[in-house]
């Protein structure tokens, strides 16, 4: 590392465009980018970009790539309010609702208007559906000028999530894998899900952080919330994990806080039902299990038991 003194060691910077929301040094200003209609309906994205009086890092937080995950979206409006660039070293970009078709529609995973997931279409397309064209223009307009990228999630609608981080390193780029891990410890759950199964062209990227990742720039995805709803305690969780990675980054001064015992989740399964039905669950969030204990029931409309569902090894309920 290099120790610049004299007259550059705080450097001016340029304005900032994201997506036609300009921002000087010093100023915050919030605005859309506008997602015309094409071969469907138009759409909006709601973005703050708040650049600091001095030159540092570029940090994009993403809310609202599932509509229904609200803990974020509630939470990135008391970050915009709390933030002051004039003590800022470096620029904070907020995407409030990164999916709004799926916000507006209260829909779970899906847009209501085109059935994909956002978070599957990465890196978009100029002239595809509206969540690929939602994908283009975060790619283009908010990744391609982040340093760093946190993909604020929670559990959606039908998602009992107890609070984690995704984390993944590709092998590919050992300063990105490294720093995204940094991440993860500063944005401060103690329970990483270490996923190395991410595709690794960039242009299928799929997903928000790996199309982050992909590009070199440090990301992960966190999960904070559950249900669908907007729990004090989970607003909270993603305030302070939104501002104790702006103070890792030192685009705010003051403390850095780490997490010293992190569980490193290296085996995760999904489950799927095994039938159409309704579904019992027999276990709660955060949860540990032995193999083999039942996790849950799945009955049939009327309420007589089709099948058992049970743990394939012992660990957590995330
Ligand atoms: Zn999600």
């Amino acid at each position: 590392m290099a120790v610049i003194a004299g007259t550059g060691s705080i450097a001016a910077q340029a304005p900032l465009t994201v997506g036609g929301i300009t921002a000087r040094p010093g100023e915050k200003r919030s605005g859309f980018i506008e997602i015309p209609a094409a071969r469907d309906s138009a759409s909006r994205i709601p973005v703050t970009v708040v650049r600091g009086a001095t030159a540092g890092p570029v940090l994009a937080l993403i809310a609202g790539t599932h509509g229904s995950e609200v803990a974020p979206i509630v939470a990135l409006q008391r970050v915009r309010a709390a933030l002051d660039p004039a003590a800022m070293r470096g620029t904070v970009i907020l995407v409030h609702v990164a999916n709004m078709p799926s916000f507006l529609g209260r829909t779970i995973y899906y847009s209501p208007v085109d059935r994909k997931n956002l978070n599957r279409v990465y890196p978009g397309k100029r002239d595809g559906t509206v969540s690929e064209r939602i994908a283009f223009a975060i790619t283009n307009d908010v990744i391609a000028r982040a340093d760093y990228v946190v993909d604020m999630h929670a559990g959606d609608g039908n998602e009992s999530l107890r609070p984690y981080t995704y984390w993944s390193p590709l092998g590919l780029d050992a300063r990105t894998d490294s720093l995204a891990r940094e991440l993860a410890l500063a944005w401060g759950h103690d329970h990483i899900v270490i996923d190395r199964d991410r595709p690794t062209d960039p242009e299928q990227s799929l997903y928000t952080q790996n199309t982050a990742h992909l590009r070199r720039k440090p990301s992960v995805t966190t999960e904070t919330g559950y249900l669908g709803l907007p729990v004090e305690e989970m607003i909270q969780g993603n305030v302070s994990g939104a501002f104790r990675v702006i103070r890792y980054l030192g685009i705010l001064a003051g403390p850095v806080e780490t997490v010293r015992h992190a569980v490193w989740l290296s085996r995760t399964e999904v489950l799927r039902s095994p039938g159409t039905g309704v579904w019992h669950p027999r276990v709660e969030r955060g949860h540990t299990v032995q193999e083999g204990a039942l996790l849950g029931v799945l009955t049939d409309f009327f309420g007589d038991v089709q099948a058992e569902v049970r743990a394939p090894f012992t660990g957590e309920v995330l």
